[in-house]
């Protein structure tokens, strides 16, 4: 976890806030929680001058994120009553206003249907989840049950009481803050964010069969175990960008199953975006980038001792030299 403050796709400059509103430590000095609010509006709102800001906003319709507060300060943008016994701007939470409306009524003269946000825009979300998820360690997994405004607004089935908020750690909404009333952010396409966040993050359900994933663990044993190999940041700049080059060009079992392997150890993040991951991991300067940083720096730092790019590309040309040989067994019929 790099545990950084700013979200690296952020505007921090339009809207920042914290200089007048300095915000306080999180309660637990962690981050726990994603909390999100529909704005309400068409466009960004100006929260008085940040005195009731979040910590992002986003807008999903032009496809922009504004950054007001550190990630780890406490935002303004809930009800903080004492009488639930929790700090609810202040129990780990990064609070995002998405731009769009949940109320039927404002649709109807609005437009910006909170429920309707394009699919680049809930990508964007998704994406956005997904960074502060990684830096944080924060678990991507919604709350259960998320209610269409007006039935979310007040003391609903879904409201959390000081002592559930407490204790949830992932991603809510308004509408499940104890000591509040607002039910924003209503029918929002939680789902999709979340599945995008989850691709974003390397943390799709993979589709290995039991076999695979014996097969895998022993992979794991063997080569990652004993004679590995951390510091890859000069490695993944300069030894295994060709490998996967190679890997990528491949067709048939080989292929496939090489990408299991890398999803294994990875996420299947690579499958997807292997190239453009790679060079971003290079020069961690994206979400992409980060992630794919953060992946092979657990994947391969065990030892303590500094790899080269020559040792990591020698892993990796192992893991396939290996598959190679293990599928013309499989082939003889051995
Ligand atoms: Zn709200």
């Amino acid at each position: 976890m790099a545990n950084a403050k700013k979200l690296s796709m952020a505007n921090t400059t339009a809207q920042w806030f914290q200089d007048n509103f300095t915000g306080g430590d999180m309660s637990d000095g962690v981050l726990e929680k994603i909390l999100l609010h529909s704005t309400e509006t068409r466009s960004w709102p100006g929260y008085s001058g940040g005195a009731s800001s979040p910590t992002l906003t986003i807008d999903p319709w032009a496809c922009e994120v504004r950054q007001h507060h550190d990630l780890d300060r406490s935002a303004r943008a809930l009800r903080d009553p004492s009488y639930t016994g929790v700090r609810e701007n202040r129990d780990g939470v990064v609070q995002i206003e998405i731009i769009g409306y949940c109320d039927p009524g404002l649709v109807a003269d609005y437009g910006h249907d909170i429920g309707e946000i394009p699919d680049d825009g809930l990508r964007l979300i998704g994406q956005v989840l997904a960074e502060i998820a990684v830096e944080w360690d924060v678990p991507l997994k919604a709350a259960e049950r998320w209610l269409s405004y007006p039935a979310s607004y007040g003391d609903s089935s879904v409201r959390m009481s000081g002592e559930e908020y407490d204790a949830f750690k992932g991603v809510l909404g308004h509408m499940h803050a104890s000591g509040n009333t607002h039910g924003d952010p209503g029918d929002i396409d939680i789902d999709t964010i979340m599945q995008y966040a989850r691709e974003f993050a390397g943390q799709e359900e993979d589709e290995l069969t039991p076999e695979d994933k014996q097969w895998m663990a022993d992979w794991h044993k063997k080569h990652l175990e004993h004679d590995v190999l951390p510091g890859v940041e000069g490695a993944v700049r300069a030894g295994v960008l060709s490998a996967f080059e190679d890997a990528d060009e491949r067709n048939g079992p080989f292929g496939r199953r090489f990408g299991s392997v890398l999803n294994s150890l990875f996420g299947r993040l690579i499958r997807r975006h292997v190239k453009k991951a790679w060079g971003a991991a290079a020069r961690r300067d994206s979400p992409f980038g980060r992630q794919m940083g953060t992946s092979v720096h657990r994947a391969s730092n065990l030892t303590g001792a500094p790899a080269t790019p020559d040792q990591v590309e020698a892993l990796v040309r192992s893991a396939m030299d290996d598959l190679a040989a293990r599928l013309a067994a499989e082939r003889d019929g051995k």
